[in-house]
């Protein structure tokens, strides 16, 4: 867990280092940075990514002490005494993982699909919908955008497209890593294992890949072109590779029921995952599922508060699905134990066309303005945005 404020190496042992925060010390990897003791760094999922100048390290660290130290004392006064399910998982979240909040930059850069999910707007037979791609220069500038706005974090997310073979993903991973110090997550569905190694070997270190759910006849019927127990096994293989994962699942899907549920949570926990993620099935009119209804918010809250006590260290994401149930949802999940967020830094008329499910949130929000709610929502909640410098 790492804070978008510069730390300070204070021992490196192999390919670790500790990291000093204002006396609260963590590890990351040196793998993407050559470091010495004494350097500051910003270290993101695990990772040291970047170097800071000294001057402007203790320039930055002596603005935030203040607040630092602030946010923790809010953070814990709101999770004191629990009474109930949420907030005794609130409070598990803040003495196993403080007040620290992953806030990760999305970038949707196709929406084309080769498969056809039962439950998503963008699946291959949804022909009504108006299909884009970005390409090299435009995913480039997108990111420069992200990363002057301070994401330190982005996940590069597409439909399963063809379009990108293994050289032109390489090349993408690879440029982004050379300009700009970004935790780059890939979000590009089911590749071979070779490909995912030549984006490890050009920077990547995330995947993000949901099983959506571990019920073989649900998956069966809902995600028809592809296979859960392969699924399941390139991400436990992705995971030997070294990368970080993020995976989870859908709630509400046709004939679920409450077994599911926590044997999903249970899987989700089997696969070493660095980030939970749990959406709500939203049913899309363009779509075989558009007359099933939806899960309601109180039932995806008590997913997470479940998932947290069951998984005490884990980072619980609050999905943009579950921020579209409900203006209010984003605090209700912090407070019910999630502890990470997204900001989508698509640019803006390309966002409602990655349509997996309708009136997306966020889709109309600017950046800047979406960035300045998260980050009043967090203070408000003494917490500490950790992907974005502030
Ligand atoms: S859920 Fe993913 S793999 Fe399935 S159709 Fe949508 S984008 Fe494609």
């Amino acid at each position: 867990m790492c804070y978008a404020i510069p730390g300070k190496i204070i021992e490196l042992n192999d390919r670790t280092a500790t990291v000093d925060y204002y006396g609260e010390q963590k590890k990351a990897y040196t793998d993407l940075l050559e470091v010495q003791i004494g350097d500051y760094v910003y270290a993101q999922g695990g990772f040291l990514i970047q170097k800071v100048p000294p001057k402007e390290a203790h320039d930055i660290l002596s603005d935030w002490e203040e607040l630092f130290f602030k946010l923790q004392e809010k953070d814990k006064k709101l999770s004191a005494h629990p009474k109930n399910l949420y907030e005794r998982a609130n409070a598990i979240r803040q003495q196993n993982q403080g007040n620290s909040c992953c806030v990760h930059g999305i970038l949707e850069f196709s929406n084309y699909c080769r498969q056809n999910c039962l439950y998503c707007g963008i699946r291959r037979d949804n022909k009504e919908l108006t299909r884009y791609r970005l390409e090299i220069p435009q995913i480039l500038e997108s990111v420069k955008y992200a990363y002057d706005l301070g994401f330190k974090a982005l996940v590069l997310q597409s439909g399963e497209d063809p379009y990108y073979d293994d050289d032109k993903l390489e090349t993408i991973v690879k440029t982004i890593r050379e300009k700009y110090p970004v935790l780059l997550f890939v979000s590009i569905g089911e590749r071979s294992l070779s490909a995912y190694r030549r984006l490890y070997d050009a920077g990547a270190r995330g995947v993000l890949m949901r099983f959506e759910t571990c019920n073989p006849d649900a998956y069966k019927k809902v995600k028809p072109d592809s296979d859960l127990q392969n699924r399941l096994q390139l991400i436990r293989d992705l995971r030997k590779m070294g990368y970080l994962i993020v995976t989870g699942f859908l709630v509400g899907l046709p004939g679920e029921d409450k077994k599911d549920i926590l044997e999903n949570i249970k899987l989700t926990a089997s696969l070493d995952a660095e980030m939970f993620s749990f959406g709500p099935f939203i049913p899309h009119p363009q779509t075989p599922l558009a007359e099933t209804p939806m899960p309601k918010l109180t039932k995806l809250l008590r997913v997470i508060a479940e998932a947290r006590l069951m998984n005490p260290e884990s980072r619980i994401l609050v999905t943009t699905a579950l921020e579209t149930l409900d203006q209010d949802a984003a605090r209700q999940g912090l407070l019910a134990g999630a502890n990470s967020l997204m900001i989508n830094v698509t640019p803006p008329k390309y966002r409602k066309l990655y349509d997996i499910y309708p009136q997306r949130f966020g889709t109309d929000l600017d950046t800047q303005e979406h960035i300045d709610r998260v980050i009043g929502l967090l203070k408000s909640l003494g917490r500490a945005p950790t992907d974005l410098s502030v």
